[in-house]
């Protein structure tokens, strides 16, 4: 069994967590392939790693003494090294790295983070330490050559079984470091995972997995056991965020779970996520429930639009012509809305309505007042009728108005409107329908 074990920023954030590590690798002899974060927070209000290295390079372009701010981040390395008795030499490179700072590319200050975090990480556990740089091949558009990187690690496995790699980053064709996006150690454990065809992609973290629902709108929502990556996608898209979402597309391909777990407590059976789960006809309807607040709707309605082919594609060309992306579009006959997010149309809603006034010569053009989003999700639901009665007579026994719905095409969510002051209101009462629903699925098999 060949696990890649990935630990995010807050399990190394300081020696205890470093013990902990230790503590989760020992007790299984298939966590062999180890990837690590830079040092995160210890505490609220304290400062990741990575965040105090992109200040310090914003230091070096404004031309202010970056020292001070250097010093502090060598002291996080230093305490983590001494706390947990190791030797690792980090002076030489840190001063290296002090004296050369203002020639370093911010990709290469900023991956220094998960650089040093790793080196210790590696002595403390006894293992050798493989530079990601050295292994992850990313090419000049920023994509990933899976090919180059499989080979690499072929080649490292003929005389490593184990090792510690750092996150985040790895190397152009011309051999210099490219970092990925914030939170990208999650792309460099899948990637691993992928290209060593590992069973299982461990993604260790300082929450017990995926929650059926928001914790900060619901009272401790029952924990998500397994879940698909399209499930996930759905649930991370309405704002459910534990993973990178680009750590699930290496591995989507090749089915390898990913399961995610707390380094706080690893004892939580966590979340198992996977391409394939078999339908289960007996099983809980509902997955998850999440969503999010400020989307607004142009209503446009023209009589016998129906009969006027374009008519929809020319109001989504003005949208094109502005960059904005379109969440929904409900429709009746002879009218119809599009959804879009308020963000992306804060500077330039009066004059897009404007634009489809003046080409469209609508009969109406409405703007809606700021409404929320919910998505259930849930891969049981699909061809088990009773999902969606459920779900409105919750929503009505609520007092809650459902201002749109969509019904995606493979019935795995249901998404409604609801106003923003209806939000948490409407969350709370799906959840506890479908978390009653569960317990009940669950009492019913458990007694067969
Ligand atoms: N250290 C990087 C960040 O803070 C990458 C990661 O932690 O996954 O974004």
């Amino acid at each position: 069994m060949i696990k890649i074990t990935k630990f995010g920023g807050s399990s190394v954030a300081c020696a205890e967590q470093f013990k902990k590590v230790k503590a989760i690798i020992e007790a299984d002899s298939g966590r062999r392939f180890v990837v690590s974060s830079a040092a995160g927070k210890r505490f609220k209000g304290d400062n990741k790693i990575t965040d105090l290295l992109y200040l310090c390079q914003a230091h070096v372009t404004y031309h202010v003494d970056y020292l001070p701010l250097f010093t502090m981040i060598c002291e996080r390395f230093r305490e983590i090294r001494d706390e947990l008795g190791l030797t690792t030499d980090i002076e030489t490179e840190l001063a290296e790295m002090r004296d050369k700072l203002p020639d370093m590319t911010v990709d290469e200050i900023v991956s220094r983070g998960e650089y040093f975090t790793s080196r210790l990480m590696a002595d403390y556990l006894g293992f050798p330490f493989i530079d990601a740089k050295d292994v992850i091949a990313i090419n000049f558009d920023g994509t990933f050559n899976f090919d180059l990187t499989a080979e690499r690690l072929h080649v490292i496995l003929e005389t490593c079984d184990r090792f510690v790699m750092p996150g985040f980053y790895g190397s152009l064709p011309d051999g210099n470091i490219r970092v990925m996006s914030r939170g990208g150690s999650d792309i460099s454990g899948s990637i691993l995972a992928r290209c060593i065809n590992a069973d299982v992609y461990e993604n260790w973290t300082d929450v017990s997995g995926f929650l059926m629902a928001d914790p900060r709108v619901v009272d401790n929502p029952k924990n998500i056991e397994q879940i698909t990556f399209s499930e996930l996608r759905e649930l991370s898209y309405m704002g459910a965020s534990v993973l990178h979402e680009d750590a699930v597309f290496p591995l989507r391909e090749r089915n390898i779970p990913i399961h995610v777990l707390n380094t706080n407590r690893p004892e939580d059976p966590g979340t198992i996520v996977q391409d394939k789960i078999a339908p289960n006809p007996k099983g809980a309807l509902v997955t998850g429930i999440a969503g999010k607040k400020d989307f607004i709707a142009i209503e446009i309605s023209k009589k016998n639009m129906s009969n006027r082919v374009g008519f929809v594609r020319e109001v989504l060309s003005i949208l094109e012509h502005y960059g904005v992306s379109v969440e929904h579009l409900p429709s009746g006959i002879d009218s119809f809305s599009v959804v879009v997010n308020k963000s992306d149309v804060k500077n330039n809603i009066y004059e897009i309505i404007a634009r489809i006034k003046e080409t469209m010569q609508p009969d109406v053009i409405r703007l809606t007042e700021p409404f929320a989003l919910i998505a259930t999700v849930g891969r049981n639901m699909n061809s088990r009728p009773g999902t969606s009665a459920r779900l409105f007579a919750a929503l009505g026994n609520a007092g809650i108005n459902v201002r749109m719905i969509a019904q995606g095409s493979a019935e795995l969510n249901i998404i409604v409107g609801v106003l923003n002051k209806d939000f948490e209101a409407a969350i709370a009462c799906l959840y506890q329908t479908f978390a009653a629903e569960a317990d009940e699925v669950k009492a019913q098999a458990e007694a067969n």
